[in-house]
């Protein structure tokens, strides 16, 4: 990256403190700080940072009243609520002492947050300071959330089961299965979060870790509907030196592994941060594995001792498994010629960008929009529909690793990675869109 002159300008970050989220705020941060910004991240209690490993950054922590064993997938609106009620005090109070020692590095040019912790856009409201949305997923959930009101007027929410397949009118290609909103028993809370989460009241404009070239179209649609200038300005993996914003240690163990492994031939298995595989699906995927004679790389995030009887003793140096790998070096390894994943937006960004070919496993959230994007759009990987059964699996790893299927979809997902780098270099899309992003910081 390249470094502009001192900008003596500070900009407040204030992420929702889970991995996916995490990381790719931090990597904005260390955007804008080598161009010269000061950044302040503001962080929960929850899962904060430590701040050794980010020297180029300062801290504020801010007290959340979350009781860390009560925060689960299943209980995702709670927390968030959590989060917006019980940091909003501290940021302003924190913040406004600040602003009271105005000197040129503490003048605040702006707060740029996670589109969940709304909090902080009424926080800059009141202290008079611009603010800035990041969007940390994909531009097509958003347009998703947002035809919700219409989807309901209309009686499609909540779904009928036998709609399931049927496609979503405005959506294509995205049918009822693929909406978060069906598999929330509680759809009436989920409306309202999204509804607090979409409302643009007052922020300056919006940032998504995507690209032109994947998701203009949607873009579009979505800046039509907010009226606010939109930067994509992804992928933020590849714009990033080489950080690691993990919040678990990185088993690199499976480097040397991968370097022993041929060409395109490893399968890398990972769920992310939060789904996983219940006992019994995690012993079919090992048989599966197994079976397939692939090598492969897995994150297995429980206890190994999960594994079926026999099968390491099967598979021997055929396979590598790790409680939490480096992702990032993982995908760019030339050994990783396809990835099972779960499609969250960070997975989903950071294959595409090194030309990796997916099998697409969705669980909840926005990962089956992603799914979707990635085979029917974008045409990069396989859609995993089945119930996890180990021969269906085996014929999933073969027909992307051997197949003729899977060589079409590996050269689509090659030509994809060409795509994303034209954007990221000089006049590309996503260098232009951080260089007006900068400009509009510091015209506030
Ligand atoms: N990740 C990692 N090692 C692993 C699994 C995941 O470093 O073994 C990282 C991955 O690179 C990505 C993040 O964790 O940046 C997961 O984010 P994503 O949006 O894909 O899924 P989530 O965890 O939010 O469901």
């Amino acid at each position: 990256m390249e470094y502009r002159q001192e900008r003596c300008r500070r900009v407040v970050l204030v992420p929702l403190p889970f991995q996916g989220h995490i990381t790719p705020m931090l990597y904005l941060g260390t955007i804008l700080h080598s161009k010269g910004f000061h950044i302040t991240i503001a962080h929960t209690q929850f899962n904060f940072p430590n701040p050794l490993n980010y020297p180029h950054f300062d801290f504020l922590k801010l007290y959340d009243g979350i009781c860390e064993q009560n925060i689960s997938a299943h209980n995702f609106i709670a927390v968030i609520s959590g989060f917006n009620t019980n940091c909003k005090g501290h940021l302003r109070d924190s913040l406004a002492r600040i602003m009271e020692k105005v000197d040129q590095h503490n003048k605040i040019a702006c707060i740029i947050y996670d589109e969940y912790m709304h909090f902080a856009e009424e926080v800059a409201n009141y202290l008079r300071i611009p603010s800035i949305i990041l969007s940390t997923s994909s531009a097509a959930k958003t347009l998703s959330y947002l035809a919700y009101p219409r989807l309901q007027n209309d009686g499609y929410i909540p779904c009928q089961d036998s709609m399931m397949l049927e496609l979503v009118p405005g959506l294509e290609p995205l049918r009822f299965k693929d909406l978060t909103i069906t598999y929330f028993r509680n759809w009436d809370d989920l409306l309202q979060h999204i509804a607090k989460a979409l409302d643009r009241r007052s922020s300056s404009a919006m940032i998504w870790n995507s690209m032109d070239c994947l998701e203009q179209s949607t873009l579009k649609k979505i800046q039509q509907e907010y009226q606010l200038p939109l930067f994509p300005i992804g992928p933020l993996n590849k714009t990033v030196p080489a950080i690691s914003i993990s919040l678990l240690k990185e088993d690199q163990s499976c480097i040397p592994w991968l370097d022993k492994q041929s060409h395109n031939s490893v399968i890398y298995i990972s769920l992310g941060s939060c789904a996983s595989m219940d006992n019994k699906d995690l012993v079919e995927m090992a048989w599966g594995l197994s079976n397939s004679e692939q090598p492969f790389l897995w994150v297995v995030r429980m206890d190994s001792t999960e594994l079926p009887e026999g099968f390491q003793e099967a598979v021997g140096d055929r396979g590598c498994i790790v409680k939490w790998a480096p992702q990032k070096q993982v995908l760019v390894h030339t050994a990783v010629g396809g990835f099972w994943s779960h499609c969250g937006w960070n997975s989903t960004i950071e294959s595409i960008s090194e030309g990796v070919p997916l099998i697409c496993q969705p669980y909840y959230g926005d990962q089956r929009v992603n799914a979707r994007y990635l085979t029917q759009v974008w045409g990069v990987g396989l859609e995993w529909e089945s119930d996890m059964n180990r021969g269906e699996i085996e014929g999933a790893i073969r027909r992307l690793m051997v197949g003729k299927e899977g060589e079409l979809i590996r050269q689509r997902a090659k030509d994809l990675k060409e795509k994303i780098e034209s954007s990221m270099k000089q006049g590309g899309s996503s260098y232009n869109s951080m260089n007006d992003l900068v400009d509009l910081i510091l015209s506030f």
